[in-house]
C-alpha cells in the first residue's frame, strides 16, 4: 500500500490527467518550494508567477476556446491540488484568475468581452480579481451597498469591496453591484478614473497572496462594461460555486503536504529511545490523517467526474468544501502536534498550511454557510435568518 495515496486514487486518473499532475508537481517542486517560505515570511506574492502559470496552461484551463487549455474539470482539480501542496496562495491565484474572473466573462460575457479579455487572461498578461465582499457584507452579499446607476448609456459605479484576492495587482476587476435592475456584474479596468486599491497588511494567513480593498468613486463605465448574461445574486453565487470546486481539491493538497511531512518526521524523530512513529498514539494520529486524506481525495475526484458529466449540483460542491477544508485543517493541526516544537516554524510547511487553511475555511462560503446550504437542502427549511 502506498503510504500517501493509500486507496490508489491516482490510478483512476487518465493519462492526460497524470501528465497534468506531473507538470504541476514539477512546477511546485522547482519554482514554488525553494521560495515559498521567503514569500510567506515577507508577505509577498510574486506577480511574475502568473504568466508562468499561464504558460503551463493553468489559467482558465477548463474553459474552451479564447486561448484556454480546454481540459476537463478533474484536470483543473488536480492542478489545484498540486499547487496547494506548495501553498494555498498559489492555488488561490489560479482560482481567482480562472474561476472567479475568467469564468464569469466566459459564462455571462458578450462575444466582444470574451475576445477582449480571455486570451490575455489565459496567458497571464492580464490579471483579474473578483469583488463581491464588502466591509459590512461577507456571508450575506445580498445586502451589498456598491451601486451602479445609469447616466445616459454609461454606468456610474460607487462603493467599496474588501478582502479581494489579487486586488492590488489586478489589471481588471469583476465587480458586483446593485442597480435599478437588480445585482449586475461589471468588468472594471484598473485605469478607470476613480478606481483605487489598497492592500490589507499584517495578515497571518495567506501571506504569499495579495488581499486588497477596492474603492470605486463615481467610476464611469461604458454600457458594454456590464456582463449581459448575469442577473441577480445567482450570478456571483454561481461564480463562487465554480471556485469552490477548486478548493475541494486544493485543500487536500495542503493536507497531503502536512501528512507527508509528519510521516517522514515521525519515522526519524527519536524520543524515549525509539522513533516516535513507533508509538501507538502517533500511529493513531497518522492513521486518522490518512483516512481523512484518502476520503477527501476520493470525494474530490468523485465530484470532479460528476462535474465533467454535467450533473454536479451546488449543494454537492458545498459538501466537498465543508468536508475537505475542515478535514485539511484537522490534518494540519494533528501534523503540527507530531512535529512538536519544530511544527511551529517555517522550517516545515505545516504551520504555514495551517494558517492558510484558516482563510480557506472562511472564503468562498464559511463552514457555517455551507452547513446552512446543506441543512436547507436536506430539510427544505432555510435557516439563514
Ligand atoms: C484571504 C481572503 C481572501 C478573500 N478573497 C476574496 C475575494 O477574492 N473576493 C471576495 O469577494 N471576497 C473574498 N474574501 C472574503 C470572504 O469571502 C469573506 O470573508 C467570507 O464570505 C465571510 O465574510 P465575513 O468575513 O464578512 O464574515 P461574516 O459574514 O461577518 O461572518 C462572521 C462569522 O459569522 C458566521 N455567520 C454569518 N452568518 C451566519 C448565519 N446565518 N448563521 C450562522 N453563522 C453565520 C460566519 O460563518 C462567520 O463564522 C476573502 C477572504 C479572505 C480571508
Amino acid at each position: 500500500m502506498d503510504p500517501v495515496d493509500a486507496l490508489d486514487v491516482e490510478r483512476l486518473y487518465t493519462d492526460e490527467e497524470r501528465m497534468i499532475r506531473d507538470t504541476v508537481r514539477e512546477f511546485v517542486r522547482e519554482r514554488v518550494m525553494p521560495e515559498i517560505d521567503d514569500w510567506f515570511e515577507r508577505a509577498h506574492f510574486p506577480k511574475e508567477v502568473i504568466p508562468e502559470l499561464g504558460k503551463l496552461g493553468l489559467l482558465g484551463m477548463h474553459l474552451h476556446g479564447y486561448g484556454c487549455a480546454g481540459t476537463n474539470a478533474v484536470s483543473y482539480g488536480i492542478a489545484c491540488m498540486e499547487l496547494e501542496v506548495g501553498d494555498s496562495g498559489m492555488r488561490s491565484a489560479i482560482s481567482v484568475q480562472g474561476s472567479l474572473s475568467m469564468w464569469p466573462i466566459f459564462t455571462y460575457g458578450s462575444e466582444e468581452q470574451k475576445q477582449e479579455w480571455l486570451p490575455r487572461m489565459a496567458s497571464g498578461e492580464v490579471v483579474g480579481c473578483f469583488g463581491l465582499t464588502e466591509p459590512d457584507f461577507g456571508s450575506d452579499p445580498a445586502g451589498m451597498r456598491t451601486f451602479a446607476r445609469r447616466d445616459g448609456s454609461d454606468w456610474i459605479l460607487s462603493g467599496t469591496k474588501t478582502w479581494i484576492t489579487n486586488g492590488g495587482i489586478a489589471d481588471v476587476a469583476i465587480v458586483w453591484a446593485r442597480t435599478d435592475e437588480g445585482i449586475r456584474g461589471f468588468i472594471v479596468p484598473r485605469e478607470t478614473p476613480g478606481f483605487s486599491t489598497s492592500d490589507i497588511e499584517r495578515k497571518l494567513s495567506l501571506r504569499a497572496s495579495v488581499t486588497s480593498e477596492l474603492s470605486f468613486d463615481d467610476c464611469r463605465l461604458p454600457d458594454d462594461a456590464m456582463l449581459p448574461g448575469a442577473r441577480g445574486l445567482k450570478g456571483p453565487l454561481s461564480v463562487l460555486d465554480e471556485a469552490r470546486f477548486g478548493i475541494v481539491w486544493g485543500s487536500m493538497g495542503a493536507a497531503r503536504s502536512c501528512y507527508e511531512t509528519a510521516l517522514e518526521y515521525a519515522k526519524s524523530r527519536v524520543a524515549f529511545g525509539k522513533p516516535i512513529a513507533g508509538f501507538q498514539l502517533t500511529q493513531r494520529k497518522l492513521v486518522e490523517m490518512l483516512l481523512e486524506l484518502a476520503k477527501g481525495t476520493l470525494l474530490a475526484l468523485h465530484l470532479g467526474r460528476m462535474k465533467d458529466e454535467g450533473r454536479l449540483e451546488p449543494e454537492q460542491v458545498s459538501m466537498g468544501k465543508l468536508n475537505n477544508v475542515r478535514a485539511a485543517l484537522e490534518i494540519a493541526r494533528e501534523a503540527r502536534s507530531i512535529l512538536g516544537a519544530n511544527g511551529i516554524t517555517l522550517e516545515y510547511p505545516i504551520s504555514r498550511h495551517m494558517n492558510n487553511l484558516e482563510s480557506v475555511f472562511t472564503y468562498e462560503g464559511t463552514n457555517e454557510i455551507h452547513t446552512l446550504i446543506l441543512g436547507q437542502a436536506v430539510t427544505g427549511l432555510p435557516a439563514f435568518k
